[in-house]
């Protein structure tokens, strides 16, 4: 596991400060905004690692896969083999010779649980083990939004990523990429990061400052900001101190497994691969 706090020295050290230069404004427009300098070198190269599963031609446009339907056919497939039960809210896991869960309006008693919701979730609900609540509780996020807008004289069809943004930063609330949602459509996403401080009002001006420097007018927002919890990941320290081992070694106990992004990574495909792995492994 390499965990240097700053992924400035390791690309450094490697001599690869060029390859930093290019990709990490893209990496931190992907992931990691205004955390860039304290993630994990861990975390970048995972990430870095998914981009480079597209082809070179993709990957040397920066011509990035646009997103068609979303994911709806693969939950449709997944159903289609599953027993769903629709709409249920978790509210108790109790763990014994058997598991009850207990949502809103059912109870099920189980031999086995899978918990793929985030994992502080299952802290709320759960009757979590010393073991599982240290490492839990040791599970930081950021905050992103996605703001929707028409807007008019922006190119068609575009995956723009903002470049540069290691010698000039930007505000945290400052989008850094932006596409066209549907090619023609002229509805666009803007991607920028939260802090603390960060208002409504400020994503919103940002978007129209953007817009102004790419050349584009008549910025009409399509709604409020959809606002996500963001990147579930360990601290630098918590890597060093093994607690993705930690967390490896909680599967299975009280027959109880977690396949969710914290023990995956961040992206579907990460969560498809991860869930694939702990069904090998254990079932
Ligand atoms: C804006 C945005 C854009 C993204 N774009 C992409 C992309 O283009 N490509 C990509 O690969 N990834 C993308 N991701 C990342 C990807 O969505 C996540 O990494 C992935 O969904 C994490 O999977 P998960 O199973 O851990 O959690 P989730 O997909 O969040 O699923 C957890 C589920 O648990 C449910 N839940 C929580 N608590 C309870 C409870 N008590 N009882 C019952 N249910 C509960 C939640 O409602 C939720 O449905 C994006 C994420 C965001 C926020």
């Amino acid at each position: 596991m390499i965990a240097p706090r700053n992924y400035h020295r390791w690309f450094n050290k490697q001599g690869l400060d060029f390859i930093r230069d290019a990709l990490m404004p893209i990496a931190n427009a992907a992931q990691f905004g205004h955390l860039g300098q304290e993630a994990s070198t861990a975390y970048v190269i995972r990430l870095l690692a998914l981009l480079n599963r597209c082809n070179f031609l993709k990957k040397l446009v920066l011509n990035m896969p646009q997103f068609q339907e979303g994911n709806q056919e693969l939950w449709n497939r997944l159903a289609a083999t599953h027993n769903l039960c629709l709409g249920q809210t978790i509210e108790r896991v109790s763990r014994g010779q058997t598991i009850l869960v207990k949502t809103t309006s059912n109870q099920w008693e189980f031999e086995r649980l899978i918990w793929t919701a985030p994992v502080d979730d299952f802290l709320s609900v759960a009757d979590a083990s010393t073991e599982e609540a240290d490492i839990f509780s040791r599970v930081r996020t950021i905050k992103r939004a996605v703001i929707t807008c028409k807007i008019e004289g922006l190119p068609a069809n575009i995956f723009y990523v903002i470049r540069n943004t290691l010698n000039q930063p930007l505000p945290t609330s400052y989008p850094l990429a932006i596409y066209e949602v549907d090619p023609g459509s002229k509805i666009y996403n803007f991607y920028p990061f939260m802090d603390e401080t960060t208002t409504i009002e400020e994503l919103e001006s940002n978007v129209v400052d953007c817009v102004k420097k790419l050349g584009g007018t008549q910025v009409t927002p399509m709604g409020q900001p959809l606002i996500w919890k963001w990147f579930s990941h360990f601290l630098t320290e918590d890597l060093k101190d093994g607690i993705y081992e930690r967390l490896e070694m909680l599967q299975g106990s009280q027959n109880t497994y977690f396949a969710n992004e914290m023990t995956a990574g961040v992206s579907v495909p990460y969560g498809m691969e991860y869930a694939a792995y702990l069904v090998k492994r254990f079932f």
